[in-house]
């Protein structure tokens, strides 16, 4: 492109442009239009953690239009700007195709976290990064859709760990201002406000748009300066505070979500729960219809024909339940509006009406007014069906009309940008002359991933040649990482820190919440073993932790002592590390730079996964547990598997089990392929299962099909 001089009205429409572009999430998975954020200041980008709106507003209008004057930065940015307009407005989308009717009759999409990027840290964890990548792949494929959520002013909270080894949480507070969020306006242009009856208030919201391409995503704030105090201090925290504040969260999602779409003048076609935490929504629904004079018979048929549900956990504490006391404190409001008695209320919530021991469960009364749920995985389809016999009277599991759709990741959102870059050089080279919205559907497609992993297209050396650069950029990530968790920097320190983590070892990765369930320290069993391990320097293996437990979870918090204690072993010191504050930088440096996504949950505890899917576009592979996703990714030639497709009744045996797999399969399998070098240095049967797992996995478990799985099968079925 030939360098045009700029006019001054067309610097006006691009500072204007920029200013777009950086309020709508999808320049994250664009690299160039994430690089010329990168580029405007390096150092912000770094400092201010990769935060585009933050990034604008560091530099004066002054220095921006100074800077555009440059002619080849003007043409990089003009280029952007072109095609995030082609991408939005693009009409030949899949969904254009393959949904026509959904065309004006959104999907809405209602989930108590949504995890879209770095900046906006408003998810606990893998349920709100499936909601970010649901909501991002809906916009890829150009389908109707519509998010709605809460705005946590002070988000999920961030980690340090003390003397002790124990976390400790602190939070700071977001400022709209400099996240990619926009006020919602009435037609005059004041702030959109609505309102909830909670206990016996009247509560008012207004709303945050995240745009993320096409699809826009609600974020309900009450935090207003009529409202009581304690009200405007409920969406203050994801999760935060007690089960009180828990159930006035999730009628304000549930049922000031419905409002706010009403006010904004939309028809859903599918109201979509993501988890239990958003069924309150039903019961607007059904108020909506009572008014408008249905009978209760004729209002709860037809919202359970608007319904569908996702349940994501077969952990019991994963599903909410509220006691009689608390509902009849939180919920005056719904028994008017609803025209019903307590215990009418408490029997939508329960198997057995009537039963005065039975407390309120969000996903019993999601189940009740859904025509359609789902689990996340086959297994867990299979073990929720066996879990809610009893609510669908029925002794036999196979009658539980419970399916599955198994999660996935937004693929090339995921992608590292070394790893980004190199891809779609590959893709240019496929395609010469293919548009960049051609890039996106082809990048999630199996026939590219096959295409791609044939050697004559890729080549061992290419992939060991990538594999060495994203391990090299994960290590020199932790070292930094580490040393400003030392609080203490002396010249010692970076000499120090600098010595930690080989960049020739075979790096194994372990990052997710410290649930226990997932029992991160499993691998520790055998103490003595690993630290032969990490010492035999011919074969040099290391592990890399991360994650963080839940504020009130003390057996989460030990097991995350448990690892840093032994981390600082004078045996495994600079083979072990914990990285602090987990979240998805954290998560995206790890996925691509380790080569072991190590994941031995408790089987069948782990509904679904999805952080090991992060990891195919990158070369990483997966050694679990055949739990949730990886049992039905895992073929036997594309990463490696701990144990069988069955498991223990008896937990302590089954953890023993699980621990003697575990350390057979690193010993057996993963150690010696790693290692198994040719005469050029190169792990030819290591690399082939890289192939294995690129061609296999990545476009299979996409939110690219399992959004297209959620359409065909539960959208559209209405
Ligand atoms: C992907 C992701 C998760 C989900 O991890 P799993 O344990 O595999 O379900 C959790 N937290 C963050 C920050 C993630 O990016």
């Amino acid at each position: 492109m030939a360098n045009i001089p700029i006019s001054s009205s067309e610097l006006k429409t691009i500072v204007a442009g920029l200013h777009r572009l950086a309020r709508n999430l999808w320049w994250s998975w664009d690299q160039e239009a994430q690089e010329v954020f990168h580029d405007l200041s390096p150092r912000c980008w770094q400092n201010l953690y990769h935060n585009a709106v933050a990034i604008l507003n560091e530099l004066s209008e002054y220095e921006l239009r100074v800077r555009l004057q440059e002619p080849g930065f003007a043409n990089r940015v003009r280029s952007v700007l072109d095609r995030f307009d082609a991408y939005v407005g693009a009409p030949n989308t899949w969904a254009a195709a393959a949904a026509p009717g959904l065309a004006g009759r959104p999907v809405a999409y209602f989930s108590a976290e949504f995890a879209f990027h770095e900046t906006l840290p408003i998810a606990a964890g893998g349920l709100g990064a499936l909601a970010g990548d649901h909501a991002k792949s809906a916009s890829d494929l150009g389908l109707p859709f519509v998010g709605i959520s809460l705005f946590y002013r002070e988000g999920y909270f961030q980690q340090a760990i003390n003397q002790e080894n124990w976390q400790t949480e602190y939070y700071t507070e977001l400022n709209p201002k400099n996240l990619p969020l926009e006020p919602v306006l009435d037609p005059e242009g004041k702030q959109l406000v609505c309102s909830v009856k909670l206990a016996s208030s009247s509560v008012n919201f207004h709303a945050w748009r995240v745009n993320v391409g096409r699809v826009p995503v609600y974020l309900l704030d009450t935090n207003r300066p009529e409202n009581e105090p304690h009200f405007r201090d409920l969406t203050l925290r994801v999760y935060g505070g007690d089960s009180t504040t828990r159930v006035l969260q999730e009628i304000v999602l549930g049922v000031g979500g419905v409002r706010l779409l009403r006010a904004l003048g939309h028809a859903p076609s599918t109201f979509h729960m993501n988890e239990g935490h958003a069924a309150f929504l039903t019961l607007e629904l059904i108020r909506e219809k009572l008014a408008a004079g249905s009978t209760p018979a004729d209002a709860g048929a037809a919202t359970k024909a608007q319904c569908i549900f996702t349940t994501h956990t077969p952990v019991e504490a994963g599903h909410d339940r509220f006691s009689p006391e608390l509902m009849s404190y939180a919920a005056p409001g719904l028994l008017a509006d609803l025209r019903i008695d307590a215990g009418q209320l408490m029997d939508f919530g329960r198997v057995h009406a009537g039963d005065p021991r039975e407390s309120f469960c969000m996903t019993v009364l999601a189940l009740r007014f859904s025509r359609a749920a789902n689990g996340v995985s086959e297994l867990h389809g299979q073990v929720s069906r066996e879990m809610w016999r009893e609510f669908f009277g029925t002794t036999d599991a196979d009658q539980v009309p419970i399916g599955h759709v198994t999660n996935g990741v937004h693929l090339v959102g995921w992608m590292k940008g070394t790893v980004r870059r190199f891809w779609r050089r590959k893709f240019q080279e496929l395609n010469p002359g293919a548009s960049d919205l051609d890039w996106i559907g082809g990048a999630n497609s199996a026939e590219f991933w096959t295409k791609v992993t044939n050697p004559d297209v890729l080549s061992d050396e290419e992939i060991w040649s990538l594999r060495y650069r994203l391990r090299r950029e994960l290590i020199e990530f932790a070292r930094r990482r580490l040393l400003l968790q030392g609080h203490s920097l002396t010249r010692r320190d970076f000499i120090t820190f600098d010595g930690f983590l080989n960049p020739d070892a075979l790096t194994i990765g372990f990052a997710r919440r410290f649930a226990t369930y997932k029992r991160a320290p499993l691998i520790f069993d055998r103490f003595a073993e690993v630290v032969k391990l990490v010492k035999d320097t011919g074969r040099p293996i290391q592990f890399i932790f991360a994650g963080k437990a839940h504020p009130r979870d003390d057996s989460g918090k030990a097991y995350i002592q448990k690892v840093i204690h032994l981390s600082k072993f004078s045996e495994l010191v600079g083979h072990v590390v914990f990285l602090e504050n987990y979240d998805i930088h954290v998560c995206r440096m790890m996925a691509s730079g380790c080569d072991i996504w190590l994941n031995n949950p408790r089987r069948p505890l782990e509904a679904s996964g999805t952080s090991g899917m992060k990891t195919t576009s990158h070369g990483c592979m997966n050694l679990s547990i055949m739990d949730g996703w990886w049992r039905e990714g895992y073929d036997g030639t594309n990463g490696f598997s701990i144990g069988e497709d069955s498991h223990s009744p008896d937990v302590h045996e089954q953890d023993r089990v699980d621990s003697e797999n575990l350390y057979n399969a690193l010993t057996r399998e993963v150690i010696p392929m790693f290692f198994d070098r040719d005469g050029n240095g190169i792990p030819r049967a290591w690399i082939a299962r890289i192939r294995r797992s690129m061609a296999t996995l990545a476009a299979e478990y996409s939110t690219w099909r399992m959004v297209q799985e959620y359409t065909t099968k539960y959208y559209l079925g209405h």
